[in-house]
């Protein structure tokens, strides 16, 4: 063990260099003590539970054009879905009938009208009938449908949602330039971000790790900005190139290999851990598609929120945001059990019908 890592893990609060320090460990051992103080740190402040969100994907249709993802606009060779309320509402009592406690809807990027509508509708709809008597106030609802305006935010939360995701990406302004369009600013994200926290949702965001030209700085620089703007729950995982986007042929000529990206993100979890205590923080599935059992590597880590999906099996496949999605083929009841067994094999237990929101 290194004294320099453990000088680090002793204390209280930790700063850029710190946390750069941390990012850049490469030493078994020393990564090993970071893991273990991540880990302490998780289950001193929330235990050993784990919380699922039954995740819904209800529609792939998208008018952003992000450069690194599958579902983007201009990607043709997508077959476009939408999820009816009649399917989503089922597969959400599907949710609370196995004792899930939460859900996460999400979804393509879309402003209009008749979408707004429609999330708003599905989401009262699922909130009242999941009442019951071992959820009084239902299934806690996560949305994660993108930048909108403050009113349709507030038309989501009055309908029931009480959690927002929303990845700010990268915190770098010169990176998140260059994976996206002209037309989607860094700092438009930051102030929906305000916005949501302002309108008084649990407000999620997270980054991708291992993006072409990314520096452990612009690592650190994110997990601050987690800190600064006190970010609630965190959502985070390697970028995984996909084949018909812009950002692959970059990738392929100067990114990171998988299984670099795929220890970055578990140093990330495990200092995001350190530095922001008590947050909920999900072990992705982009973890599961670089190795088998990613998941459980990043419980390990210190995160304690999985995923399960519930989309469809049909359409699964379309939602494909970079390749290598794992479980397209399974379906929802298989998930559960798989999942439930990867957690109870590195010690952890899932938690039943409880919304696993941290206290602020
Ligand atoms: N439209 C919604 C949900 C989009 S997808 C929104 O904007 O919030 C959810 C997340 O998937 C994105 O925020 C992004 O971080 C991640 N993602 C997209 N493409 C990816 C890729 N190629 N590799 C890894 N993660 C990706």
């Amino acid at each position: 063990m290194s004294n320099r890592v453990n000088d680090i893990l002793v204390k209280k609060e930790l700063d850029g260099s710190d946390i750069i320090t941390l990012l850049s460990l490469t030493d078994e051992k020393d990564l090993e003590q970071l893991r273990a103080a991540a880990e302490a740190k998780l289950l001193a402040e929330r235990g050993d539970a784990v919380f699922f969100r039954g995740l819904i994907e209800f529609s792939n249709i998208c008018t952003a054009d992000c450069y690194y993802c599958g579902i983007r606009s201009s990607n043709y060779a997508v077959g476009r879905y939408q999820l009816t309320e009649h399917q989503m509402v089922d597969a959400a009592l599907w949710c609370a009938h196995e004792g899930y406690g939460s859900i996460v809807l999400q979804s393509g990027e879309r402003r209009d009208a008749a979408f707004v509508d429609f999330v708003e509708r599905v989401v009262g709809a699922i909130k009242a009938q999941s009442r019951s008597s071992v959820l009084p106030d239902g299934l806690g609802i996560t949305l994660c449908v993108g930048e909108q305006c403050e009113e349709s935010y507030r038309r989501f939360f009055a309908a029931g949602a009480h959690r927002y995701l929303l990845r700010i990406e990268s915190t770098s302004e010169t990176l998140f330039s260059r994976i996206h369009p002209p037309a989607q600013k860094l700092s438009d994200r930051i102030s929906c971000l305000k916005v949501l926290k302002r309108i008084g949702y649990l407000v999620g965001t997270g980054v991708m790790i291992g993006l072409p030209g990314q520096k452990i700085e612009d690592l650190a620089r994110d997990i601050l900005f987690f800190r600064k703007q006190g970010i609630d729950m965190i959502g985070m995982g390697p970028y995984i190139v996909h084949s018909q986007t812009p950002l692959a042929a970059e990738a392929h000529r100067y990114g990171m290999a998988p299984d670099d990206a795929f220890i970055l993100s578990l140093k990330m979890i495990a200092v995001t851990r350190l530095v922001l205590h008590n947050v909920n923080i999900a072990a992705t599935t982009a973890l599961q598609s670089i190795k088998h059992d990613g998941r459980e590597w990043g419980l390990r880590y210190g995160a304690n929120v999985v995923m399960p999906q519930l989309t469809p099996t049909e359409v699964r496949k379309e939602y494909s945001l970079y390749e290598g999605k794992p479980c397209v083929d399974e379906n929802s009841e298989q998930c559960r059990s798989c999942l439930t067994r990867r957690i109870e094999s590195v010690g952890r237990v899932v938690a039943s019908n409880v919304w696993g929101d941290r206290e602020c």
